[in-house]
């Protein structure tokens, strides 16, 4: 391959690097190994081998981190224990085990995988890294993570956190997630990967990324393989990785409307194919943003129109009882939280949405919910504007001005 300058001046040399020495290897492999043994961490799904286990860490674990997924984990294994538990549950179900997560195009994708193991073999998780990359959801990394902790085969593993490490260790200076840069940076960790006990080294391998090489001011006056490391050598630790800033959130502004009849709730079930597919939110209205199929409605001026025209209903909006602020996708979004009252019309779904229903408040705790409606509630619980065991519409919504 060509060599050329790149990244914080030196450079990228694709055919060359220390993992290409197999001494380097070996060396990485013991000092990695032996500072795990004392240094590492008590996690839940560290306690087996159980691919059924590691399966569903490794999806909870795509970009959030471990102190987050532990609680979510140990709930989700006590509700769906087995594979044919997962499998067999309604999607609904799962994704009321996986609310507060985020991304739950993950776990539709754990859920699918479930029912293709149980169908296409007999419940086993396969030990085959085509057959598991062959599962909804499942790329390199986590059919690595499968293969390697529960099989105990020499398969590479390569996240968020060991690609950081392995771009140091290299001293690799292009952007680390061009293609040319993953490729490289997956034949490293096939070399460096051993042959025996992979498990160990590859846990190894993603616990000094978490603890020791974090993102910013790796630890490398106590990192167990310093003198290994090219970046380190260099002093280019905290120049690596070469990462392209993000683009910044596209800002959107939208308004909540917590419709109140009866003390019950009105309540939306979003369509198929639409971001939060079949979660439940509050009337909303999208004020302004890029996508124009969350605008408000050509030719509406107001909340109340804009809410009449969609869903038939002629409502009282009371005025902001609280906002807060989002992100979502490549979005930062606005929510301004307001209460409603309904003065007449007949309830339809609006576009974007397939059913609509007024809850009383035990159904409404079992409904699968958007992050956003469930910031909203809080921050209404927060402001004392609702009561966490009283029914909803303890603030009387006075008309808008
Ligand atoms: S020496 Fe520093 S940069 Fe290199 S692996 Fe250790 S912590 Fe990371």
């Amino acid at each position: 391959m060509a060599r050329r300058k790149s990244g914080p001046g030196i450079d990228a040399q694709p055919d060359t690097g220390p993992d290409f020495d197999p001494e380097w290897c070996e060396r990485i492999r013991g000092k990695l190994v032996e500072w795990y043994e004392t240094a590492h961490r008590d996690l839940p799904w560290r306690a087996s081998r159980d691919p059924y286990r590691i399966l569903v860490s490794e999806t909870m674990l795509v970009q959030t981190t471990v102190t987050a997924v532990v609680p979510f984990f140990e709930r989700f294994i006590t509700r769906f224990p087995t594979i044919r538990d997962l499998a067999n549950a309604d999607e609904a179900d799962v994704l009321k085990a996986w609310e507060g997560l985020g991304y739950y195009r993950r776990a539709r994708q754990l859920h699918a995988a479930g029912q293709a193991i149980v169908r296409d073999h007999g419940g086993v998780i396969p030990d085959d890294p085509d057959a598991l990359r062959a599962l909804p959801g499942v790329g390199r990394y986590i059919a690595g993570a499968i293969l390697s902790f529960a099989f105990n085969i020499p398969a590479p593993i390569l996240e968020a956190n060991t690609q950081r490490v392995m771009a140091r260790w290299l001293a690799w200076p292009d952007d680390i997630k061009s293609t040319r840069s993953q490729a490289r940076l997956w034949e490293a960790a096939t070399r460096v990967v051993p042959t025996r006990d992979p498990a160990t080294f590859n846990q190894a391998f993603m616990e000094l990324g978490a603890l020791v090489c974090i993102p910013r001011n790796p630890m490398c006056l106590t990192c167990p393989v310093a003198t290994e490391c090219r970046a380190r050598e260099l002093g280019l630790q905290d120049r690596l990785p070469v990462a392209t800033p993000k683009a910044a959130p596209l800002e959107m502004s939208e308004a909540a409307i917590v419709v109140v009849e009866n003390g019950r709730v009105l309540m939306l079930r979003r369509k198929p194919g639409v971001l939060w597919e079949g979660f439940w939110e509050f009337p909303t209205v999208h004020r302004d943003g890029p996508d124009p199929a969350r605008r408000l409605i050509d030719g509406c001026v107001s909340t109340e129109a804009t809410l009449e025209a969609t869903m038939g209903l002629s409502l009282q909006v009371g005025p902001v009882v609280s906002s807060l602020n989002y992100v979502v996708t490549k979005h930062k979004v606005r929510m301004d939280v307001h209460f409603a009252i309904k003065d007449s019309g007949d309830l339809k779904p609006g576009p974007g949405h397939v059913e609509a229903r007024w809850v009383d408040r035990d159904e409404f705790e079992q409904l699968t919910r958007s992050s956003a409606t469930r910031r909203a509630v809080a921050a209404l619980l927060k402001a004392g504007v609702l009561t966490s065991e009283g029914e909803w519409g303890v603030l009387a919504p006075r008309k808008s001005r």
